[in-house]
């Protein structure tokens, strides 16, 4: 036996599965394919203290680039609702190495350029076919991202809507002074079906600006290339210098489906867990059920159920009713978006609070006590799109 757990993928997720495991007194062997950590860079470049604050850690300046007060979600029409809330644009391949680092001094025998091809069951354990070998033990964490070959090839379907995962394409951008600004901006219609484009100030002269969309294809550079000469209207700017493009998967409403099964549990955006924050929450559930099952010597999927049930506990009301908003959004026209932000443009939202369900009351309130004909607009959901 090479551990008692093997974690495929040192993503945010699997970072904090390998950590919580190893110090709740498991053996953890994490394999990374990747030469070095965190290059190249996963795309995603920033988040809100919010999201960190879900799995009890703090924004550490080392990799932090330039602090945001908050965002500006914009309507078709250019109304703008306000959200004060911090939040941070981070350079992504030194948040994976400050991770990668912390958790090697808990003890995780952290091991790079080894890809995984295989995972087969050998009894009451378990071989991982590597590139450099086989490696054994009794309990396998998958962690290997949005395209997971291992969860497919244990043939796990780890997600309810797989159809609904949007596929995204950020541009690394410079020109003058577009990194200043300290509000991050997403902007909301029919240009980008299904979700957004963004613009993410990362301080000086640096910004990232992306493109996502949902059920038009892999391909998102169309509606990226119509957004760069939009936003250089908008920003009043002549030229704008690309520095890097990076594109990928974000399963932000495809909800988790089938993720565990007898020793083997799978974890962060392979389950349709998304987002940097919450797939670093996951990853600590499943690492801390991981160990407890490793320590009662029970790996059966009753045992490690505990995993699904806290998760559930915590984040299932938030995902559903994520899906609801973004399915209502993919559905409704411009002038629908645009009557509905006009609800909120200009208010003080800082009366939303609690858990994601009250908000979602708190929100239905305002919307009735505001103009309760708007209520009417959500129709959209049941639109047949
Ligand atoms: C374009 C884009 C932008 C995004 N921007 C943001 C953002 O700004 N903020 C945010 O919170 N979220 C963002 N997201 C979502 C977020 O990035 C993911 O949900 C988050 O990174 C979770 O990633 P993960 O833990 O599932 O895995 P990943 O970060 O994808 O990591 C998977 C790891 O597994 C390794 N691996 C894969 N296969 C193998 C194998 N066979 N053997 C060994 N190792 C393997 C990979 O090399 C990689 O290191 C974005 C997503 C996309 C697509």
């Amino acid at each position: 036996m090479d551990a008692d757990i093997i974690v495929i993928g040192a993503s945010p997720a699997g970072l904090m599965a390998a950590r919580n495991a190893c110090e709740k007194g498991s053996s953890v062997l994490l394999l990374e394919k990747k030469e070095e950590i965190g290059n190249p860079p996963h795309p995603a470049n920033s988040f809100f203290k919010g999201m960190l604050d879900k799995c009890g850690e703090v924004a550490d300046p080392s990799y932090v680039v330039h602090y945001l007060k908050g965002m500006q979600i914009i309507s078709p029409s250019g109304r703008i609702v306000e959200v004060e809330t911090p939040g941070y644009a981070i350079d992504k391949t030194k948040f994976d190495r400050f991770y990668a680092e912390k958790i090697m001094k808990t003890g995780v025998d952290l091991r790079k350029s080894i890809e995984v091809h295989d995972i087969l069951r050998d009894g009451e354990k378990f071989s991982v076919n590597t590139s450099t070998g086989v490696f054994r033990s009794k309990l396998v964490i998958i962690s290997d991202g949005i395209n997971s070959k291992m969860a497919s090839i244990l043939g796990l379907n780890t997600m309810k809507h797989p159809e609904d995962i949007a596929w995204g394409i950020e541009l690394e951008v410079r020109a003058r002074d577009l990194g200043k600004p300290k509000m991050f901006e997403y902007y909301i219609g029919n240009h980008a079906p299904g979700w957004k484009t963004t613009y993410s100030p990362r301080g000086g002269d640096n910004a990232a600006i992306g493109a996502y969309v949902r059920r038009c294809g892999k391909d998102a550079t169309p509606y990226l290339n119509a957004w760069v000469e939009k936003f250089k209207k908008l920003k009043g700017l002549e030229e704008l210098e690309i520095l890097r493009t990076l594109s990928g998967g974000d399963p932000i409403v495809t909800l988790p489906n089938e993720y565990i099964t007898d020793g083997i549990m799978v974890v962060g955006g392979a389950a349709g867990q998304s987002g940097i924050g919450y797939a670093m929450r996951a990853g600590q559930i499943c690492g801390d059920v991981a160990a407890d099952a490793i320590g009662k010597g029970d790996v059966s999927k009753n045992a490690l159920s505990e995993y699904r049930k806290t998760w559930e506990k915590e984040f299932r009301a938030e995902h559903y009713l994520g899906r609801i908003g973004l399915e209502t959004l993919r559905k409704m026209t411009d002038r629908e978006i645009d009557e509905m932000v006009a609800v909120f443009e200009k208010e003080d939202l800082s009366f939303i609070h609690g858990s994601s369900v009250e908000q979602a009351m708190q929100v239905f309130a305002f919307i009735l006590k505001k103009k309760p004909s708007a209520i009417w607009k959500y129709r959209a959901l049941l639109r047949n799109k």
